[in-house]
């Protein structure tokens, strides 16, 4: 965690983490590649405008997200975050906007304990906001119903031009901060939905965004079970 953090505050590591989440919308928008996973550090789904927060300090699944609209004139964005922690920069960025679709599945009682099922948005961008707490302990199928009950739907309704995925791999088995139970096979079955999402509704286009996940070993499994599912392995 110290190194982490540490690691952190190198303002050019941070500024080089936000660009290559930049540099992937613009390697999928421009159809140089179907989909992209960014292996970037720090993460980001805590950062709003207030400096650090939870080892974040730029949002970068938000500046992507922004990003791809301005630059790519792509209307609608669909995140899906599945970190084991609330999102909760992330549903600041977006909570009055009805151009960017937010789903995310955490722990209720964890870090920021934000995230409440309650929370849709406000004003023209309510109801485009998705809190799906989940209890400790949750599994492949707890969660993969999350996704297929709740993201689904939603997403189908949306219709989104890019999906990002704030992917958090702290929601695996056996992380130090987390207490979740999925496996990198679960992560692979959470890849396959956002990648059927996509490929009805914008052109298969996904990037993915490493977020949380303190056990290296865990980490690495989970991140090449996902990262063999994009590239169709
Ligand atoms: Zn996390």
């Amino acid at each position: 965690m110290a190194l982490i953090a540490e690691q952190a505050h190198d303002e050019s590591i941070c500024r080089l983490a936000v660009s290559g989440a930049l540099a992937a919308v613009d390697a999928v928008c421009t159809g140089e590649m179907m989909n992209a996973f960014c292996a970037v550090r720090p993460p980001g789904h805590h950062a709003s405008d207030g400096g650090e927060y939870g080892l974040c300090f730029y949002n970068n699944v938000a500046v992507a997200a922004r990003y791809a609209q301005k630059k790519h004139k792509l209307a609608r964005i669909l995140i899906v975050d599945w970190d084991y922690h609330h999102g909760d920069g992330t549903e600041w960025a977006f909570y009055d906007d009805p151009t960017v679709l937010f789903f995310s599945t955490h722990a209720l009682d964890a870090f920021p304990r934000t995230g409440s099922a309650d929370k849709t948005g406000k004003g023209k961008g309510d109801g485009f906001n998705i809190n799906v707490p989940l209890p400790r302990g949750t599994d492949d199928k707890r969660i993969l119903n999350a996704f297929t009950e709740h993201l689904v739907p939603a997403a189908n309704k949306f219709r989104p031009d890019l999906v990002l995925i704030s992917a958090g791999f702290d929601s695996r088995k056996d992380d130090l901060l987390g207490d979740f139970a999925v496996t990198d096979a679960g992560f692979a079955e959470l890849t396959k939905v956002v990648m059927s999402i996509a490929a009805t509704h914008s052109r298969s286009r996904v990037v993915s965004i490493l977020e949380g996940g303190y056990n290296a070993e865990g980490l690495a499994l989970a991140v090449e079970s996902h990262v063999k599912t994009l590239l169709g392995t």
